[in-house]
């Protein structure tokens, strides 16, 4: 099954898709993570990519296609979950080719509505453990005692001010991508609010619709 993840940052996606890796074998493939990891080990694409993920800006199009569709035919263009991508309607447009040309169409695009307060809750609250990369939020998930504190730490792009661009970023570029995906047939809005079993399980009963 070939799933798009889609939302405004701090929806949950990231936490979805984990549950839905380990739940029903399905592989997260998330451009942020991967651009996260570029530019920890300084590759050239990490050195590009790091003053725009600083700013909560988008990276350009061209280099996050090369990083989408190698990871895709990595998994041999089969059950993955899109996290993170594609962001922009050229993006989109890459993608539909994509899938044409392997065919490996998408299945569906699960949109998880989630509202800019609760976001912005949940981002500044968020934590993740710099090694492990799992996320925590002060407040409803907090890092158990035996989690060495100073590992635990706030990504630099969950601050306030870059969270508001993220956001604004997210409305204006990203959003209209529902309609690009509604006239596909491929849409399907999700409440992304309450606790993540919540979510995973309205998720769950889409995905068993599908298959
Ligand atoms: P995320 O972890 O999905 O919130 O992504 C973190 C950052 O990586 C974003 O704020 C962007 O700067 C960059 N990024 C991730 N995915 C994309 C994408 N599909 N297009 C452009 N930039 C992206």
């Amino acid at each position: 099954m070939r799933i798009i993840l889609f939302g405004p940052p701090g929806a949950g996606k990231g936490t979805q898709a984990r549950l839905l890796e380990s739940n029903r074998g399905l592989e997260q493939i998330a451009t942020g993570n991967i651009i996260r990891s570029a530019m920890k080990n300084e590759t050239p694409v990490g050195l590009e990519a790091k003053s725009y993920v600083e700013k909560g800006d988008l990276v350009p199009d061209k280099v996050v296609r090369k990083l989408a569709e190698n990871a895709i035919a990595d998994r041999d263009y089969d059950d993955f979950i899109l996290d993170g991508y594609p962001r922009t309607t050229q993006q989109a447009e890459w993608l539909t080719e994509f899938e044409e040309a392997n065919d490996a169409p998408i299945h569906a695009c699960i949109s998880l509505q989630v509202p800019d307060d609760v976001i912005v809750d949940r981002l500044s609250k968020r934590r993740v453990h710099k090694e492990t990369g799992k996320t925590y939020h002060l407040d409803h998930d907090p890092p158990p005692a035996d989690v060495d504190s100073d590992m635990v730490v706030q990504r630099d792009d969950d601050k306030p001010a870059t969270v508001r661009n993220r956001l604004n970023v997210y409305r204006e570029e990203t959003e209209p991508l529902e309609d690009y995906y509604d006239r596909r047939g491929l849409l399907v809005k999700i409440d992304g609010t309450g606790s993540i079993d919540d979510v995973h399980h309205r998720i769950n009963n889409v995905l068993d619709d599908l298959a």
